[in-house]
């Protein structure tokens, strides 16, 4: 058994090694815990331990969970990272701070219309369906030039790119491509990286890890 902070601690521990193998800063990666399933007592732990970040990727489970966190540590930073409806837009702008699953113009207007009438701004991730899978989110892998483009057009601060590779094959390539589009496209932030591939993204530029499990299971 190991506890809530020395699990986050090997986490950290594990980034900043892959971050120096790639001769990068570990400052400039941010380790989101993603805590969709995780009860409030288990996030106040990892809050107790100097967590600052957090995940979801379910509306009804933020909403249900997260006003009462954020009204007792107001520090914090709470990251949208699921599909998300145009319907929940206005939730969306009012929870989150930075959301990494902008993937279609539609939802980029009903998140920039929200957050004009909440006077709240969050950052988006645009997110690309990598490996042009049938059933993943994100916008393709054309249209990502004129995504990026319509969020430095709108009142919302791009961070950068966001992808989930497909499921049980090696992962770097994909975070190799997502990398070139964001160079391509002069973005800055790249989040990707999981619990199973945290590692191989920092080696190749993630800004965000977006990490579940390996913090919140032995
Ligand atoms: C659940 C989830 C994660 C974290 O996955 P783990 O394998 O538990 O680390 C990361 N990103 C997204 C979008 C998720 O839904």
């Amino acid at each position: 058994m190991t506890s809530p902070a020395e699990r986050r601690q090997q986490v950290l521990n594990d980034i900043a090694r892959a971050a120096e193998l790639a001769k990068r800063d570990a400052a400039g990666i941010r380790l989101i815990a993603v805590s969709k399933g995780r009860t409030v007592e288990q996030i106040e732990a990892l809050i107790a331990a100097g967590q600052t970040d957090f995940g979801e990727n379910r509306m009804q489970e933020a909403l249900s969970k997260w006003p009462e966190l954020l009204a007792r540590h107001p520090n914090l930073r709470l990251h949208g990272i699921g599909r998300l409806q145009s319907n929940k837009a206005a939730d969306a702008a009012k929870l989150f701070d930075s959301i990494h699953s902008l993937d279609r113009f539609s939802l980029l207007e009903a998140v920039a219309m929200e957050a004009e009438k909440a006077e709240r701004f969050p950052s988006v991730f645009v997110q690309v369906n990598i490996g042009e899978e049938e059933q993943k989110g994100g916008c393709t892998i054309a249209e990502v030039g004129a995504m990026i483009e319509a969020v430095r057009a709108s009142p919302l601060p791009l961070s950068g790119l966001m992808a989930i590779p497909p499921l049980g094959v090696e992962p770097a390539p994909y975070f190799a491509l997502l990398a070139k589009l964001a160079r391509r496209h002069d973005v800055e932030g790249l989040s990707i990286g999981m619990s199973g591939d945290f590692k191989t993204a920092v080696m190749l530029g993630a800004t965000a890890v977006r990490v579940g499990t390996a913090l919140f299971e032995d």
